[in-house]
């Protein structure tokens, strides 16, 4: 399989850090990011199979389904979407899954996943062969697609003779986080991963990265001692806020300075939280003199609602 790459570039310094970033929105396709990154290895094994229909499930301002949806059309595959009310928003990624023709059953959120269960039996029972991807691209697929960004990340260093001493980056479901301690892990590397929450709370943010980082390694049959694991595994849920896509001036702060000063896009909900839950971090511990790489996951459709909830 052919994989993405995406450059990383120095931002700047903070705090007397040295601080780069890694452009995951700018991977190609359906404005980027980490779900388009997942999405790859997900759609090589439907490319694989026989499969003739997609289903998953998200948010109305899901950057995953956004993408399924995206992929699906460009294979003339239907997409099923199963979203929950209680998160049902008017956003871009919403007119772009509309635009791709997916069929998105909006129903409330603990109906979710049985009407996951009977989509699939009905499509199954219509002679149909789909194919299930979980929300956020979550399971050892997903992961994979970290592991393999942090092998990139480790050429990079390799290329140009830096070492990056932490790696930040917006922990939701998890995976992304687990796919890099992963891939730390199995370099025996010795540096800080540190997942800044969007949304969950400890300590289950945190058992759902570790569950995610076990059932990796089960999978491969990879030995790593258990008090490592659980050393190697940051998830800081100090700057959630009141919860999932909750923001505060200092976020839009970020947002406005990022875009005005650097020209890169950030979103209150993923992007933009976690670069500024990264500076009151580093400020909080004290870290200075060390190299930082924040990785930009995307999730660009979102900048241009937070331009339009505005009025700018
Ligand atoms: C989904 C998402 C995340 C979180 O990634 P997980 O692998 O679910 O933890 C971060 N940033 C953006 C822009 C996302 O869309």
């Amino acid at each position: 399989m052919k994989k993405y790459k995406t450059c990383i570039h120095r931002l700047g310094d903070y705090n007397s850090n040295f601080i780069c970033m890694k452009r995951e929105d700018l991977i190609p396709f359906s404005f980027g990011g980490n779900k388009a990154r997942k999405a790859k290895y997900f759609f090589d094994e439907i490319d694989r199979g026989n499969f003739d229909s997609v289903v998953t499930y998200g948010s109305g301002s899901s950057n995953h389904c956004r993408i399924i949806s995206n992929m699906a059309k460009q294979r003339g595959l239907e997409c099923y979407i199963i979203s929950p009310k209680e998160a049902f928003e008017e956003t871009f990624n919403q007119s772009m899954m509309n635009l791709f023709d997916a069929k998105i059953q909006v129903v409330s959120v603990n109906e979710v996943s049985d009407t996951i269960e009977k989509t699939l039996e009905s499509l199954k029972n219509s002679g149909k062969k789909p194919y299930f991807i979980q929300g956020g691209g979550h399971g050892n697929l997903g992961t994979r697609a970290y592991v393999d960004c942090y092998e990139e990340i480790k050429e990079y260093e390799k290329e140009n003779g830096i070492t990056f001493d932490y790696i930040f980056f917006a922990s939701g479901t998890g995976t992304t986080q687990a796919g890099l301690v992963c891939g730390k892990l199995i370099n025996n590397d010795n540096r800080k991963i540190v997942g800044i929450s969007i949304a969950r709370k400890n300590p289950r943010g945190r058992d759902i990265v570790l569950s995610s980082i076990y059932e990796y390694f089960s999978e491969k049959n990879i030995e790593k001692d258990s008090s490592l694991i659980e050393e190697s595994t940051i998830f800081v849920d100090d700057y959630v806020g009141n919860g999932y896509g909750n923001m505060n001036d200092d976020i839009s702060k970020t947002i406005e300075n990022m875009i005005s000063n650097y020209g890169i896009p950030m979103d209150s909900t993923y992007t933009a939280k976690a670069y500024n839950g990264m500076e009151k971090y580093i400020e909080k511990n004290n870290i200075s003199g060390k190299n930082i790489l924040f990785i930009h996951t995307g999730g660009t459709p979102l900048f241009f609602d937070y331009l339009k909830n505005k009025n700018i």
